[in-house]
């Protein structure tokens, strides 16, 4: 009976990690919205924690969102088009 009880318990806690992920970005707690590519995120120059993927909360994502684009328009200008 025990030991019944103990998996119930493991398997709710894992359920809740699963739903719940929170933002990758360093010092930032806010529930993750979205899941990019960790190395595409790096590029921008965010601090990052994760291996394969990194999830990004909404706050984060605006600012990743920011960052691709001011990228763009240096490649932009550096190739001169
Ligand atoms: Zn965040």
């Amino acid at each position: 009976m025990l030991n019944e009880t103990k998996i119930r318990i493991d398997t709710r806690s894992r359920m809740i990690m699963i739903k719940k992920r929170t933002c990758s970005i360093k010092a930032c707690n806010m529930e993750a919205v979205r899941s990019l590519a960790l190395d595409r995120v790096e590029q921008t120059g965010l601090k990052v924690d994760g291996e394969k993927r990194a999830h990004l909360c909404k706050q984060h994502y605006k600012e990743y969102k920011k960052r691709t684009k001011k990228d763009r328009k240096i490649e932009r200008l550096k190739w001169g088009i």
